[in-house]
């Protein structure tokens, strides 16, 4: 099957060939024709397999014909970073479209988007705080939405955004076409399509589990070691783009300091960075100005940088599912990854639950050479322990997006996730005070 059979509009065929797309990946054969068809579609799809095309090309097709300059499709994706990435692809396929797109995400100023949106947009990507804002001052008119998209649907579950999404879906059209995407499908997630999708296609790309590319190991460490081995590392692997993950913030930027110290180009992205700070972190990482990129699941979740060669687990995560969005960042686009895991004697419930998601044992190595007997300094020195977030005031997410306006929504609290630990989900809905600076320049 090629694009052709899908009979898209010359200017978006225009947009896929600019992109490099010549076939379709097996989401977008199965999605295309059924969200061409205005059918609701349930797709279950990793990270990689081309989903976000598989929305965006039938929607900019629908979007040809009828009504300019008003919002008629309104895609929801959990982080700035996602919501960013989405918009970036919907420009480059709809280019010769003249179909315009608005992002509306918080930690950047309000109004300039309130004068974009002002201006007229076909298409609105979205992070659920700041569309609610946006809702309740009455400065983005929903009445004409056509199609509603839910991307990476499990994550907003985990990130509590499922109330906001609730309350979104009071002002849309109850007439729309629903798509709702999620790499795997926790009961939430469930419930929820049984609420808002009518009479659902069901589309999959493999198994709902981790890419088929991706090469996985664990090296058991102490705590302590955990950078030496790290360092070590990077110095015996042939590496191209280097994505480490950390369970906390503190400890994302400490980590990219230690690397930077050692002569990488290191840079660390995670939730206590502006918003401007994050951005360029994520663009130096996909340019190769950064080679390794050190980041919270939080920050990192969706993004998109097909060459990265290695996902390293400094920390253990905290559910399977957050394994398969971080190893989901290595592996893309059928290219091939390596996908490592430092664990200690505390994670061991953790490799059997992912062990049982993949299917098969996880291989132990030891690095040759690197000294595993260095004994801990001193009980309480720093990385010595299992990371813990500071304790802190709550804030809700949206508190940290910039200066919501006087009557904007209230903070909506986080239910309860099946899954995640109470630590986690506190975690993703708070943010310390204060906004330490990148530490993230190329390094000599
Ligand atoms: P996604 O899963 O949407 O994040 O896409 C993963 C990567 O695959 C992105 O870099 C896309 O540009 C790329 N991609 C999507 N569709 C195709 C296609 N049909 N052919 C080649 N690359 C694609």
């Amino acid at each position: 099957m090629s694009f052709s059979n899908f009979n898209f509009h010359p200017y978006i065929a225009t947009g896929m060939t600019a992109a490099g797309y010549a076939t379709p990946t097996p989401i977008q054969k199965q999605a295309i024709p059924p969200v061409l068809a205005g059918r609701d579609v349930m797709g279950l799809a990793q990270t990689g397999t081309g989903k976000t095309a598989a929305f965006a090309l039938p929607i900019l097709q629908r979007l040809m014909q009828g009504e300019r300059g008003r919002v008629r499709a309104l895609v929801v994706a959990p982080t700035r970073e996602l919501a960013e990435q989405i918009h970036q692809s919907i420009e480059k396929l709809g280019h010769k479209t003249r179909l315009k797109s608005v992002t509306v995400y918080g930690g950047v100023k309000l109004n300039p988007q309130v004068d974009k949106l002002r201006r007229g947009a076909e298409i609105v990507v979205a992070c659920p705080g700041r569309l609610l804002d946006h809702i309740n001052q009455g400065t983005i008119d929903l009445s004409r939405l056509e199609v509603l998209v839910l991307d990476e649907a499990d994550q907003m579950f985990d990130m509590g955004f499922l109330p906001d999404i609730r309350r979104l879906l009071r002002h849309v059209p109850a007439r729309r076409q629903t798509l709702l995407f999620s790499a795997t499908m926790p009961a939430g997630i469930r419930t929820l399509a049984q609420e808002i999708l009518t009479n659902p296609v069901t589309v999959q790309a493999g198994t709902p589990g981790t890419a088929v590319t991706v090469s996985h190991a664990l090296y058991p460490v102490g705590q302590h070691l955990k950078t030496p081995l790290l360092l070590e590392l990077l110095r015996h692997t042939d590496t191209g783009s280097v994505l480490v993950f950390t369970r906390t913030k503190h400890r994302a930027k400490r980590v990219g300091e230690q690397l930077e110290k050692a002569g990488y180009r290191a840079a660390s992205l995670q939730g206590n960075l502006s918003q401007n700070r994050r951005q360029a972190a994520l663009d130096g990482f996909r340019d190769g100005t950064f080679q390794v990129l050190v980041a919270t699941d939080i920050a990192a979740r969706g993004i998109d940088v097909s060459q990265v060669s290695h996902v390293i687990n400094y920390d253990m995560p905290d559910t399977a599912e957050a394994y398969t969005h971080r190893i989901g960042r290595t592996g893309r686009a059928a290219r091939t990854g390596d996908a490592f895991t430092f664990t200690t004697g505390d994670d061991a419930p953790m490799v059997r639950t992912i062990e049982c998601l993949l299917g098969a044992p996880l291989e132990r190595r030891t690095l040759p050479g690197f000294d595993y007997s260095v004994p801990s300094p001193q009980r309480d020195a720093e990385f010595a322990r299992p990371p813990r977030e500071p304790r802190q005031a709550r804030k809700p997410e949206a508190a940290q997006q910039a200066a919501p306006a006087a009557g904007s929504r209230t903070a909506a609290v986080a239910p309860p996730s099946a899954k995640a630990p109470k630590a986690s989900r506190r975690r993703a809905r708070t943010t310390s005070p204060g906004s330490p600076s990148l530490q993230a320049q190329r390094s000599r």
